[in-house]
């Protein structure tokens, strides 16, 4: 099989991997600056959109997941790239201008150890005989040594352990293959090497990296019954225990048929994933913690409000605050005030008494953050209404894109 006919299986292979959107690092390279992970074309956190070479280094696989394409009771063309293979495709790709960078995932070939040394080969290469200064991501696999992890880590600018699964049951009914204690005994490896060496950069700007932009893990939603209160509670736990940078969450797309699979009729919402992210980014940069986003009686996220939007309703007893006085943590949780709007409103405050008229032209939503805020003691319109009125009135129109975006998988 030539390398062309390779890659066609290789990089179609890789795109039910979503944890290679970006966030994160710099690394200065011969061939200028890349920053962080992704696939094909992934955005880099100051908006810049970066394209990288994602592929497989094979797609023979060991295991069996009843979800994956490449498990191996399937019967589907298989491809394995040489070490050298991927360092030509991905150095003749970069010097075109091509990729700023290599996403490199693989089935389990042959043994975890096998595919990780052939993977850690690839970056090893890159970096030392080709001066390779573009972005590496490397998929790390479950049950391989701690040795091969962390000389890929001196390689790589991240490294993802996917966990696959919600919970310990549903990886046991669909993939019986792996456990919990390898994926997170890599993942507690991963992270404690990379706040160590963080911690030892700053003393010494010349120790080597390891994987410095951190790590990440891909959770498939919808094959197995985990409610949203289970996985941002499981995502909660992940960011505190392991120090990951990055929970991405994919929503399950019916590929084999099996028993122990989702009827193929019941696809997962995108908008259940859109929402998922929506939950971590509360968790991550909010300051919510996983039981006020998804509280007992509320295990699911709302279909039709954003999950802060939704906390703002079920706590409107707590509403409205005050801009002019409020603490920046309170300012946060008002919907229609991001980090941005939250930030400029402590800032102007210092000099002035803010009215409306300034929050608008910082950039909040008044559609939404009027009914949650006062200035100078003021309802914005005079306003006063309840938690219905506020729902009736913030619920969406629902579009044909929205339609879509329910129902697409
Ligand atoms: S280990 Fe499981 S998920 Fe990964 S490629 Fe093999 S069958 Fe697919």
């Amino acid at each position: 099989m030539n390398i062309k006919e390779k890659l066609d299986i290789l990089s179609d292979a890789a795109k039910y991997d979503a944890s290679c959107s970006s966030s994160g690092s710099s690394r200065q390279g011969k061939h200028g600056n890349t920053s962080s992970s992704g696939i094909c074309h992934s955005w880099t956190p100051d908006g810049r959109c970066i394209s990288l070479l994602k592929i497989l280094l094979s797609n023979v696989c060991m295991f069996d997941c009843v979800y994956c394409l490449n498990r191996r009771s399937n019967d589907i063309r298989r491809a394995t790239f040489t070490v050298d293979e991927i360092v030509k495709i991905t150095t003749d790709f970069y010097k075109r201008n091509y990729i700023e960078g290599l996403f490199l995932s693989s089935a389990v070939f042959l043994s975890p150890d096998d595919t990780m040394r052939r993977m850690m080969e690839v970056a090893k290469k890159l970096r030392r005989e080709k001066g390779f200064g573009g972005y590496i991501h490397l998929k790390s696999i479950p049950g391989a040594s701690d040795e091969l992890v962390e000389e890929a880590g001196r390689y790589a600018d991240r490294l993802s352990v996917n966990i696959e699964l919600p919970s310990n049951v549903s990886l046991n009914k669909l993939a019986p293959d792996k456990n919990k204690e390898d994926i997170f005994g890599s993942m507690s490896y991963i992270g404690k090497n990379y706040l160590e060496n963080k911690e030892e950069r700053k003393k010494h700007r010349k120790a080597p990296t390891f994987a410095p932009a951190g790590h990440s893990t891909q959770m498939i939603i919808g094959a197995s019954p985990e409610s949203d209160r289970q996985i941002v509670t499981l995502s909660s736990g992940l960011y505190d225990k392991f120090a990951l940078k990055r929970v991405y969450y994919s929503a399950y797309i019916p590929i084999n048929e099996d028993v122990r699979l989702p009827e193929p009729q019941i696809i997962t919402p995108l908008l259940r994933e859109h929402r998922l992210y929506q939950a971590d980014w509360l968790l991550r940069f909010y300051n919510f913690k996983a039981d006020e986003i998804l509280p007992v009686t509320a295990p699911n996220l709302d279909v039709d409000f954003d999950p802060k939007t939704a906390w703002a309703l079920r706590n409107y007893h707590q509403f409205p605050i005050e801009a002019n006085t409020a603490s920046y943590e309170w300012l946060l949780r008002v919907p229609g005030i991001g980090v941005q709007g939250a930030k400029r409103i402590v800032m102007a405050r210092r000099h002035t008494s803010l009215d409306f008229s300034h929050l608008k032209k910082m950039g909040i939503v008044m559609k939404r953050a009027r009914f949650f805020i006062t200035c100078r003691g003021h309802i914005l319109d005079n306003l006063r209404t309840s938690p219905q009125m506020i729902a009736m009135t913030l619920k969406p129109k629902k579009s044909v894109e929205d339609t879509q975006l329910l129902l697409k998988i």
